[in-house]
């Protein structure tokens, strides 16, 4: 067998995936001085880490998340000034419709306070949204959300680890995990600590935790649209939907009434578990999206369900004729009820998959968690 240390790798930290969650635990592994070994499988990333809004919807989140929220806000700031990835720290803006999504902001804002949620009257909202004639009754700005680029932060993250001494190597699948011992396509590891990030691929490694946490695949619906120049490469829009949805906000009293509204006036966007949302990029705005749960994901991209959605943003934000730049399906694990799994099968593996699509929210966070619940690890 040959040893991660055999192989010159000296491997403290062995880390399965080259995703947000991989990457964001190597980036502390090694800030605390630790040797650390990637393994992914494909030859650069392209999982869902780089499928995504690039939104860091920290505010968003469940109030007993709140902590792990702000700390995973913290180490994406670190790992910005380590390696010079783009972020934005300019806030999520939500515009509202209707009274309905007024309420919920309001008791929202009253509920967090005005360092996490500020109101904004109808012209402040049309003037960050650059339009004077938007069709809104308010709104709010979110200053703590982040923003990052899905596209570049990842692969930015991995070229700077490398030049950090963290090993890659791409192109290499894990077939089997336990005690320390690594067994992947190309060879057999061994290293003090493995921890398994493989997103979708999790079924295929820890078949019994994937079963004990119903982890199934959800697939979105995505598009990337021109950027009109009077928006932001910064920019990231949530809506009704979103407040919908994430759990920090769906804990206001007025979003039952939200939801039925929405069920009313947007049953297409219900119909199709929609959570409309925007976020810019220096290529364009990056639109979506629908969430559909499977086991084994429909491969097809249904374009009326494209359009739908591209629609509704493009009108959201008074556009009038949206050029679509390209459209994809995006993927990620998926479990009811739970908002990550983090297990420790046997005392030297831990396993982490986010499982409700908050991954670049809370990835830093976890990764603290991960480390900091693993005392072997400590520098
Ligand atoms: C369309 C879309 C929109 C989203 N929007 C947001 C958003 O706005 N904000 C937010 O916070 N989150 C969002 N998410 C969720 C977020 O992208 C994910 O939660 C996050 O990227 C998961 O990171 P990860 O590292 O666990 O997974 P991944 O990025 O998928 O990385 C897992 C890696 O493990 C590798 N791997 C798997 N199995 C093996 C194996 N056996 N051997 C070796 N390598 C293996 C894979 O190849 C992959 O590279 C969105 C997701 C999608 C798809």
């Amino acid at each position: 067998m040959r040893t991660a240390r055999d192989m010159g790798t000296a491997g403290d930290l062995l880390v399965v995936g080259s995703g947000v969650l991989g990457l964001a635990i190597a980036h502390r592994a090694r800030r605390q001085g630790l040797e650390v070994t990637v393994l992914e499988e494909t030859t650069r990333p392209v999982g869902s880490s780089i499928q995504n809004f690039g939104h860091a919807c920290f505010t968003g989140q469940a109030d007993e998340l709140q902590d792990l929220a702000l700390a995973s806000r913290a180490g994406w700031l670190r790992a910005a000034a380590d390696t010079g990835l783009w972020t934005a720290t300019t806030g999520t803006v939500v515009p509202a419709t209707t009274a309905a999504e007024l309420r919920v902001l309001e008791e929202f804002a009253a509920h967090r306070g005005p360092e996490q949620v500020r109101m904004l009257s109808v012209a402040e909202t049309r003037a960050a949204l650059a339009h004077e004639e938007l069709d809104v009754v308010g709104g709010a700005l979110l200053p703590l959300d982040m923003r990052v680029d899905p596209r570049t932060a990842v692969p930015r993250l991995a070229a700077w680890l490398s030049t950090q001494g963290v090993r890659f190597r791409w192109g290499e699948r894990v077939l089997h995990t336990a005690d320390g011992v690594v067994r992947t396509t190309r060879g057999t590891y061994r290293a003090d600590r493995v921890v398994v990030c493989p997103g979708t691929g999790v079924g295929g490694l820890f078949p019994e935790i994937a079963d004990r946490h119903g982890i199934t695949q959800c697939t979105l619906a995505m598009a990337l649209i021109e950027r009109p120049e009077r928006l932001p490469a910064h920019l990231a829009v949530l809506t009704g939907t979103s407040l919908a949805r994430y759990d920090g906000f769906a804990a206001m009293p007025g979003t039952a009434a939200l939801r039925a509204e929405l069920a009313v006036r947007e049953p297409e966007l219900t119909a199709c578990v929609a959570n409309l949302m925007v976020t810019g990029i220096d290529g364009g705005l990056l639109v979506g999206d629908s969430h559909a749960y499977d086991d084994s994901y429909e491969p097809f991209l249904d374009a009326g369900l494209s359009d739908l959605l591209v629609h509704r943003a493009a009108a959201l934000l008074g556009i009038d004729s949206p050029r679509v730049i390209q459209r994809w399906l995006g993927r990620y694990s998926d479990a009811p009820g739970t908002t990550f799994v983090l297990e420790q099968p046997d005392a030297a593996t831990t396993v982490a998959v986010v499982t409700s699509g908050v991954g670049m929210t809370l990835g830093f966070g976890l990764a603290e968690r991960v480390l900091e619940g693993a005392p072997a690890l400590a520098a």
